[in-house]
């Protein structure tokens, strides 16, 4: 094994790393995430809000009602009794029931809508746990796979950091800073693969034909002109 080529084996297991690390951030973001229960239990006690308001609605207008009608009842026995003497007083006690009737009729016209109201309330409310339940089990069926997904990319971590401590005694110690520091600079790629012979993998740039020359022998770091990584040729 040339120096370079522990270098780019190193590089591999790295990018592994790096990957299975990235995506294990990603699937932890999505286990936390509990938006779709969140939004659907807010509409559920926005439903509820609505319903108890729609009840006690209802609730006012019969009791309206009922007193209207207790009122033009009391009324009309006192009229009819002969209890309200005088034709003035008649006439206005008379006067007084159709008032009552008026506002009764009316009434019940609003309970009649209240009545509707609540209804919708009551079916709102219904449709809303009906979500709820199903956010609840898309969510659980969706953190069951990423649960499963992250335990699987854990354990193939461990094997992974084995595989690296392995492929790290086959790098020179002196190489090892070198390709630390440029890793952390280039985006976690130290190391280019050559292609055919002479472009580097990463950027892309065509090599001189001094540069050609040198990397091939693979017995000292040479970096690519363009992008700074480790150049690697594959024999
Ligand atoms: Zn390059």
């Amino acid at each position: 094994m040339s120096r370079i080529s522990a270098l780019f084996d190193l590089q591999q297991t790295d990018s592994r790393i790096d990957a299975a690390n990235s995506r294990i951030a990603y699937l932890t973001q999505l286990l936390e995430d509990n938006a779709l229960v969140e939004s659907a239990r807010q509409t559920v006690s926005e439903a509820e809000a609505a319903l108890v308001k729609s009840r006690s609605s209802l609730k006012e207008l019969e009791d309206a009602a009922q007193k209207l009608q207790q009122h033009a009842n009391d009324l009309e026995k006192k009229l009819y009794g002969g209890q309200i003497k005088g034709n003035k007083e008649m006439a206005a006690a008379q006067l007084e029931i159709e008032t009552f009737r008026q506002r009764k009729k009316e009434t019940d016209d609003k309970t009649v809508e209240a009545m509707l109201g609540l209804e919708e309330a009551e079916a709102t409310l219904k449709a809303a746990k009906e979500s709820l339940v199903q956010a609840a089990k898309t969510t659980a069926q969706g953190q069951v796979n990423h649960r499963r997904e992250r335990d699987e990319l854990e354990a193939a971590l461990v094997l992974l950091q084995v595989e690296r401590a392995k492929r790290l005694k086959m790098v020179m110690p002196p190489d090892l800073p070198v390709y630390d520091k440029i890793r952390q600079q280039k985006q976690g790629v130290a190391v280019a693969e050559v292609m055919y012979g002479k472009m580097c993998g990463k950027c892309r740039v065509e090599l001189p034909l001094a540069k050609q020359k040198e990397i091939k022998g693979g017995t000292y770091i040479v970096l690519c002109p363009s992008c700074g990584r480790i150049l690697y040729h594959k024999f």
